[in-house]
């Protein structure tokens, strides 16, 4: 049986009390939302630290309404709520299926949207017990000085792995991140860098408290598609979502797409609105962006599946979120 470290559990009720908690254990203290992520991390001691600060009890880090031009969902939402609000259903459909695809029931019941922006990296090598990691001299990531990935260089290349950012990202959504300083907008396309080891932008002092989706967006159509070993639960193994603004006929002003699950960060797909404006989503073009897609990926051994069978899907991924979108 795995078990968890000793830590001290804070449950505060505003978001200046978790800040100040931030403060007062600085470096040694961790954020913990549904904890679905976290404490199987903890558990592989991936984290131990001494104080977890709750955000489930924080009734500012809740709520989905209309504000403002755009919809405001609460960084402590369920995904379950996420995927089931009316008013997500009906504007943006596509992050409503993203939210509906993570994990499974119980884990989208306890796991929330601002967890899973904040995810954390995930690789073949680093998600595994302390004993497993310790008998392979650990990885550059957690305690360790190689990438057993790249078996070069300095630089952790662990997948990017949460199903919600790409569609946030082609829907232009908004992240407002709370710290000692006051708050900040920052655009999920700006959120996340290509650094495996620590993948955002955020800093350790910050929280997330909500995440704003312009109703802008609502005007264009969406799709997203998602391949994993167990359709049931697991963690992707690539996501595709894509974007369009057509008119009435059914010629494309411009279009999008974000893929993730390959690399530390999601990825926008170069070249597609250049390619795709002016045309009908006829099966040519879709094949044309899916071969686009397929030359500018190229996955990594940072997941237990074949590289090469997953660079594969992507053009086939890709497809189905073309398809999906053309349809909608
Ligand atoms: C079997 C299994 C399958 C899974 N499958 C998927 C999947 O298919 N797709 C997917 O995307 N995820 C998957 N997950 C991961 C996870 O369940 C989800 O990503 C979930 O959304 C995480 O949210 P949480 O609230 O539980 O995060 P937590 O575990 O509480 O936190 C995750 C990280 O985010 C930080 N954090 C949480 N909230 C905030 C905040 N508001 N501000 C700043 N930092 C914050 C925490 O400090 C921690 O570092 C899976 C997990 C399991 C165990
Ligand atoms: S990509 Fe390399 S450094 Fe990063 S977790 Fe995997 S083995 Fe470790």
């Amino acid at each position: 049986m795995l078990r968890l470290p000793p830590y001290r559990y804070h449950r505060p009720a505003t978001v200046e009390a978790a800040l100040e908690l931030l403060e007062r254990h600085s470096g040694d203290a961790m954020l913990v939302a549904g904890g679905t992520d976290l404490l199987p991390n903890m558990k592989h001691r991936l984290f131990e630290p001494g104080h977890l600060v709750a955000l489930k009890g924080i009734g500012g880090l809740r709520g989905i309404r209309e504000e403002d031009g755009h919809v405001r969902i609460g960084a402590a939402e369920s995904l379950a709520a996420v995927a089931a609000h009316p008013l997500v259903r009906a504007r943006f459909p596509a992050l409503a299926e993203a939210a509906a695809h993570v994990a499974g029931p119980q884990l989208r019941s306890m796991g929330t949207l601002g967890g899973n922006v904040c995810l954390d990296t995930r690789c073949t090598y680093y998600n595994q017990t302390a004993f497993w990691r310790h008998a392979l001299g650990y990885c550059l990531k957690k305690d360790g000085t190689v990438c057993h990935v790249t078996r070069v260089g300095r630089k952790c290349v662990a997948a990017h792995s949460a199903d919600t950012p790409p569609v946030l990202m082609v829907l232009d959504a908004l992240l407002v991140l709370a710290g000692p300083r006051g708050t900040r907008d920052v655009p999920v396309r700006d959120f996340f860098v290509a650094d495996g080891i620590a993948n955002t932008r955020r800093g350790s002092d910050e929280i997330l408290t909500e995440v704003r989706v312009p109703l802008a967006a609502a005007r264009r159509r969406t799709a997203y598609a998602k391949l994993r070993q167990r359709k049931a639960i697991d963690f992707p193994l690539l996501t595709v979502a894509v974007s369009a603004d057509m008119d009435d006929e059914g010629t494309v002003r411009s279009l999008e797409g974000v893929v993730t699950g390959l690399g530390s960060r999601p990825r926008e797909l170069a070249g597609w609105s250049e390619a795709a404006s002016g045309r009908r989503l006829d099966g040519h073009l879709v094949d044309d962006l899916a071969e686009r897609a397929h030359k500018q990926c190229h996955p990594l051994e940072n997941m237990i599946v074949d590289p090469e069978w997953r660079r594969a899907m992507v053009p086939v991924y890709v497809r189905r979120a073309l398809e999906r979108l053309r349809d909608a």
